[in-house]
């Protein structure tokens, strides 16, 4: 039987961990941009921090029942860059090394079998996008890694949104986005809440992108995005 259930005629996907990667790794960006503003932390020091003041602005967004925007969005980051790289010099410039990095498509990679997944799928008939809570720095991602042009038509990012996943609205904007009913629609992401239940409550499909195998217990996951073709 195909992985992919019978009634599906749209399939999304998250960006961030399940299309593209930072490369080199988030805490080693943030460790690099520490010592230039003259802090000295380890990779591994950096993650901790990170994690904690992630944590804490996921906590905000829940509390302001998903509501987002370009500017809750700036503002997200400067509160996480000033948590973890409490310390630095110029804290205001460091913030702006950070975005500006990871604007640059030098700065991601994507997973080596998205070209062969979404060209397939396109073949197959599927009406494919994005959804991500990613902000309007992934327009120049998009323009630069050509193995996502399928997605390309149809991209719902949150902060334009004004709700970001695992708000409804987010997903209602995916569904139209798709055209069809939200049953008939298959998320695919790496977040157990914003991806995988948020498209549940939403009534979709939805397909947890599990690549470290840490969710054996979540009924729909793949550990690969290949097996979307199986
Ligand atoms: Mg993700």
């Amino acid at each position: 039987m195909p992985l992919i259930p019978s009634d599906v005629r749209a399939v999304f996907f998250d960006a961030v961990g399940t299309l593209l990667f930072p490369e080199p790794s988030a805490p080693s960006v943030y460790a690099d941009a520490a010592r230039l503003f003259g802090l000295h932390l380890s990779a591994s020091e950096v993650r901790t921090r990170f994690i904690a003041a992630y944590r804490r602005e996921e906590a905000a967004d829940v509390a302001a029942k998903w509501v987002t925007s370009e500017d809750r969005e700036r503002d997200r980051w400067r509160v996480i860059v000033a948590d973890t790289l409490a310390g630095v010099t110029d804290l205001e410039a460091c913030y702006g090394y950070l975005f500006d990095h990871f604007a640059k498509p030098s700065a991601w990679h994507v997973a080596p079998d998205t070209a062969e997944v979404l060209l397939t799928l396109q073949s197959r008939g599927f009406i494919l996008g994005m959804g991500s809570n990613y902000d309007a720095r992934l327009w120049s991602l998009l323009d630069a890694f050509q193995e996502l042009a399928p997605l390309r038509e149809r991209v719902i990012i949150s902060a334009a949104v004004g709700v970001r996943k695992p708000g409804l609205g987010f997903f209602h904007e995916v569904t139209r986005a798709a055209g069809c009913e939200p049953g008939s629609v298959l998320f695919v992401g790496d977040d157990v809440g914003n991806d995988y239940e948020g498209a549940t409550a939403a009534e979709m499909h939805a397909m947890l992108l599990d690549l470290h195998a840490k969710h054996p217990n979540v009924p729909h996951r793949i550990t690969q995005l290949v097996e979307l073709l199986y």
